[in-house]
């Protein structure tokens, strides 16, 4: 079992929940729209947010942000010691930073004293795209290169007495990334924060994510997770929420199942599961609802379902654990349903 560590409220590590974290693509000088972001993003389910401080002004920012939001705030640095100073000073909870990457010792040192004082953790970022030329040349772009790479950022904080770590080891490559975070969890036991990074688009980057992420989760790796799409951040938290659910490791209300249709479909399924999808995803209830493409076969290929509908030639079916319960005509179909189900409420 890793480590837990603390951000705010949110315990990282052991046996606590997988988090779900994303970032905001504001500027994070623009602070009313970088709350904006928190907020809606923390109404989706997002537990910890990070933000960028690339300059003073986005570090300065910090001190209005975090007070007005409920999440964890981290704040991404990568060079300049003075903003992981400030940023502390300002209220951060968390820092991402890799501290090979700054200077010289006395600077390191002074923020690694900092953050002890704050009890503000530290994550090291690995990223296969940044490695250290030395260990490029050695060992190329790999599993090994990665982790040695953490381990010279992990060496210089614990040369300090500084232990608050998490660890990330992201690369687009899915398979190089689940090598190297494997790699890692067999040599410490400091929390992972797990992530494909550059996974692309919606459609393309979820499947990688789900895959690169999945695949550690369902073998016990990863503490926390943070899908990285290039799209509205609100997509990685509903991405994040349906892979730790599809693994049964947290629930997030109303699951859904639905058939792939076929050729005994007589009615638009797809048009119905969307309605069905937006109807039940208002309610939190820990209920799986089945919608399915024929009344033959339907309530039995979802026997598991809590309550479901089956749509045939001009008439449905709601059914509950596999019995059907109703039969009605197609038209009004939807709306027994939603009867149906706040019954179960
Ligand atoms: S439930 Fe009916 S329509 Fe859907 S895939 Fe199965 S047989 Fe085909």
């Amino acid at each position: 079992m890793t480590k837990t560590i603390k951000v705010k409220d949110v315990y990282i590590g052991g046996n606590h929940p997988i988090s779900i974290q994303s970032m905001c693509n504001t500027k994070t000088h623009d602070i009313p729209a970088t709350i904006d972001q928190i907020q809606e993003l923390t109404a989706a389910g997002c537990e910890i947010i990070r933000v960028a401080v690339p300059d003073q002004a986005a570090a300065n920012a910090l001190s209005q942000i975090i007070p007005a939001v409920e999440i964890p705030v981290v704040a991404d640095i990568h060079f300049d010691y003075r903003l992981a100073l400030s940023a502390i000073e300002n209220g951060v909870h968390k820092l991402r930073l890799n501290p090979g990457n700054i200077s010289n010792t006395q600077n390191v040192t002074a923020v690694v004293k900092k953050a002890q004082n704050y009890s503000i953790p530290i994550r090291i970022g690995i990223n296969s795209g940044s490695i250290e030329k030395n260990l490029l040349k050695q060992y190329g772009v790999s599993a090994t290169a990665m982790v040695l790479s953490a381990k010279n950022h992990i060496d210089l904080l614990e040369s300090l007495d500084f232990t608050d770590i998490c660890v990330s080891l992201k690369a687009s490559n899915v398979p190089l990334s689940i090598a190297a975070y494997e790699l890692f969890s067999k040599q410490y036991n400091y929390p992972l924060h797990l992530g494909i990074t550059e996974a692309g688009t919606l459609y393309n980057g979820t499947v990688k994510s789900a895959i690169g992420i999945g695949a550690l989760l369902s073998r016990g790796i990863g503490n926390t997770i943070r899908v990285s799409l290039s799209d509205d951040p609100i997509q990685e938290i509903k991405c994040a929420k349906a892979i730790l659910q599809s693994l049964n490791l947290r629930k997030f209300g109303v699951e859904i199942i639905s058939c792939p249709t076929c050729g005994r479909t007589q009615f638009d399924l797809i048009k119905l599961v969307h309605k069905v999808e937006a109807y039940t995803q208002n309610f939190s209830a820990d209920l799986k609802v089945a919608v399915m493409g024929c009344i033959v076969n339907g309530p039995g290929e979802a026997r598991e379902a809590d309550i479901g509908i089956a749509g045939g030639n001009g008439s449905g079916i709601i059914f509950k654990k596999g019995q059907i319960i109703r039969k009605v005509p197609e038209d009004e179909l939807f709306t027994t349903f939603c009867k149906e189900f706040q019954s179960l409420l």
